[in-house]
């Protein structure tokens, strides 16, 4: 359902569920979601939320504003980037070779013939890419010994929304992002999509298979969702 309020587009998902009251949900995405009783009429859920229309567009703005701030790099030496969780400055250097990347404690090094945001910009989620690549496929090495089931394919994509995902063929898909993040982030990942090779639903089940792996899983799926929006360019 969408609905506007004061010029602003509000795009509403609705789940009815066995409860009395209505709550409302704005998520990082600029979502929002209305949890409601069985009973209720769509026209009440609309006005229900036309009648918080301000509250809910002053937060979705609140995670645009974010997205904004995080998303809006410049690519230029001084500024701040994560890899597994760790802040490094960016430095550019001038090579007439290949453009490459190489991290040394605190620095992330773009070696480039030019110094164009764009050039930057694309050497640098090239090498976010290879690097995702390598430490999921190391991780999955490593937790298959927890499953009969192995991926049919591990690909790292662009995806704008969502962190991993699971096909009904066993194919494992994962953001290039995600070696910005924490390494215990990664790894909960990780073990939450190869846990869809069995359970592929959000299941009692699923996250029992989670839990068994990685016991303090909870913290890594918070961190995820609370800092998730900061990792991006
Ligand atoms: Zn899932």
């Amino acid at each position: 359902m969408k609905i506007k309020h004061k010029g602003e587009l509000i795009d509403i998902t609705i789940q009815k569920r066995n409860r009395k009251t209505m709550e409302l949900q704005v998520t990082l995405e600029g979502n929002v979601r209305i949890l409601a009783p069985k009973n209720i009429s769509d026209d009440d859920i609309q006005n229900w939320v036309r009648s918080r229309g301000d509250w809910v567009v002053s937060k979705m703005k609140y995670f645009q504003d974010i997205k904004e701030q995080y998303t809006d790099k410049q690519f230029k030496v001084g500024e701040q980037l994560y890899f597994l969780g760790k802040p490094y400055t960016l430095n550019i250097f001038f090579c007439d070779h290949e453009n490459k990347v190489e991290l040394t404690d605190n620095e992330i090094q773009v070696y480039t013939k030019s110094e164009e945001k764009e050039v930057v910009r694309e050497t640098l989620r090239n090498w976010y890419f290879n690097q995702t690549h390598k430490l999921i496929e190391e991780r999955i090495r490593y937790f298959q010994k927890y499953f009969k089931e192995q991926p049919t394919k591990i690909m790292v994509k662009e995806q704008k929304k969502r962190w991993g995902s699971c096909t009904s063929q066993n194919a494992l898909y994962f953001n290039w992002r995600i070696s910005m993040a924490p390494k215990e982030v990664l790894e909960y990942l990780v073990v939450h999509e190869m846990c869809h090779l069995k359970h592929k639903n959000h299941g009692k089940n699923f996250w029992n298979c989670v839990a068994t792996i990685l016991p303090d899983f909870k913290w890594r799926r918070d961190w995820l969702k609370v800092n998730g929006i900061k990792l991006n360019f």
